[in-house]
């Protein structure tokens, strides 16, 4: 569809037509804010006094080495993507009456680059793995150039003749398609290699799982010791990332591979935000190590237990359900059929709350932030992934209300009436 056709009944997310303009500017500042905002030297601090944070000493922002590794680490997935074997697994049926045939091999490289990264930097200790945290600042400006030269790439490949565009970045308004991304699949190699599947789950995700990894060698060298607060924070969030690829084949269905285009938006998050945003506990930890008690850990274990069993529960049972609806683990489940063919499920995990899969995520992002402790609660930083998902959850459970009420129409409105809280079941 012709963009500037487009424009008058678009519907704009991200504040408008204008928005994504401010957002390309504002979230790199807020990565670089987290690394400056809290270091080696000092933390921002909201109480008991407020303090603000003073710059790293010594502070590069750029080297030519950590934009080297930067590639190598990008292209080096690349090869063992396309080199290692995978399953062929088809997408969801496109526009076009297409479907597209997608290569999953992410648990195995996975398994491959954390494997090597245990064994040469734990075990025979030839790997420095505290580079990571060392050069953390020029590897995040490489992520991000990296990042915008790949958006700059995919917004300008987008015009080629026969494209398949997503629905949402395909206004006419450059900054905002840029953005959200016009193009849905865009592939290369004679259309074997899936730019945005792989840079969804790959170079990101895995690369958050490393850079905690780093963060952890760092702590044990600086201090001769590893606390159990860093333990569980790599261990969590290594089981998620881990739970994430080892489930590649859900993320076909999600609305970033089956409606969001590629454009800055998910090059920018999966490969800069994701891995240099979250991995913000484990790299607070390296200079203010904190020691549980043995009831902070069985606290935070349980948090951590509680949000995997809401969020595993509920996706696993949707999954199973659109899946095969006769499945006996799900054929019980109350549902609203809907003129769309497709039915909702109104009992079980999805009765409580129309995104309780989202609660259970946030759970679990709470109990990654506890083992900074209560200091680091004041020191805030450490705590920014609940507070930042708590926002993102809530904007996506949005963007996900708008896209079913369009999807389903009437239908739509019957299932909200049946279950009536977005997230969080009795409060919102
Ligand atoms: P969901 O998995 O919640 O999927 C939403 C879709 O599910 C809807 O569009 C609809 O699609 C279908 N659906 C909704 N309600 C029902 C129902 N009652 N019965 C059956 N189908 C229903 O959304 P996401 O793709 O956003 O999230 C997937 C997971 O990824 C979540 O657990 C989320 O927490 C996680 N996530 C994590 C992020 C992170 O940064 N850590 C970021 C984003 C997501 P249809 O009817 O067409 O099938």
């Amino acid at each position: 569809m012709a963009g500037s056709a487009n424009r008058e009944k678009q519907h704009f997310e991200f504040f408008g037509p204008h928005g994504p303009a401010i957002l390309m500017l504002a979230l790199p500042a807020v990565v670089y804010g987290l690394v400056i905002g809290c270091n080696k030297e000092s933390c921002l601090q909201l109480w008991p006094e407020f303090r603000l944070p003073s710059p790293p000493s010594g502070l590069r922002l750029y080297t030519h080495e950590a934009f080297l590794a930067f590639l190598g680490w990008f292209f080096g997935l690349v090869a063992l993507h396309l080199l290692l074997p995978g399953q062929n697994v088809q997408g969801v049926l496109l526009s076009n009456g297409k479907r597209l045939t997608y290569k999953l091999n992410a648990f195995r490289l996975l398994v491959l680059t954390y494997g090597a990264a245990l064994y040469f930097g734990f075990y025979t200790r030839q790997l420095d793995l505290g580079w990571l945290y060392d050069n953390f600042a020029p590897l995040l400006t490489a992520s991000l150039l990296f990042s915008s030269a790949l958006s700059v790439y995919l917004y300008v490949s987008s015009f080629k003749k026969g494209a398949l565009l997503g629905s949402i970045g395909n206004t006419g308004y450059p900054a905002y398609d840029f953005f959200m991304g016009r193009e849905l699949n865009p592939r290369l190699l004679w259309g074997t290699f899936d730019l945005k599947e792989f840079c969804e789950l790959y170079p990101g995700i895995i690369g958050w799982a490393l850079l905690n990894l780093g963060m952890a060698h760092k702590q044990l060298s600086t201090h001769g010791s590893l606390s159990n607060s860093m333990l569980l924070v790599n261990a969590f969030q290594l089981y998620y990332v881990a739970d994430a690829v080892w489930n590649e084949r859900s993320v076909l269905t999600t609305m970033d591979i089956t409606s969001d285009g590629f454009g800055f938006m998910l090059a920018f998050g999966d490969l800069t935000w994701v891995p240099f945003t979250f991995v913000t506990t484990a790299r607070y930890l390296v200079d203010h190590p904190q020691h549980l008690s043995l009831a902070g850990v069985l606290l935070v274990l349980a948090v951590n237990a509680l949000g995997y069993y809401i969020f595993r529960g509920a996706n696993g049972q949707k999954d199973l359900f659109r899946s095969n609806p006769n499945d006996p683990r799900v054929a019980h489940l109350r549902t609203l059929k809907t003129e769309r063919g497709t039915s909702l499920i109104v009992s079980g995990w999805w009765g409580t709350a129309r995104h309780i899969n989202y609660f259970g995520d946030w759970i679990m992002g709470l109990a990654w932030c506890m083992p900074a402790g209560l200091t680091g609660l004041s020191a805030v930083v450490p705590y920014f992934y609940c507070i930042y998902f708590a926002s993102l959850l809530i904007h996506r459970e949005r963007r996900d209300e708008h896209a079913c009420r369009v999807k389903y129409g009437k239908d739509w409105d019957k299932y909200c009436a049946l279950v009536r809280y977005r997230i969080v079941p009795y409060v919102y």
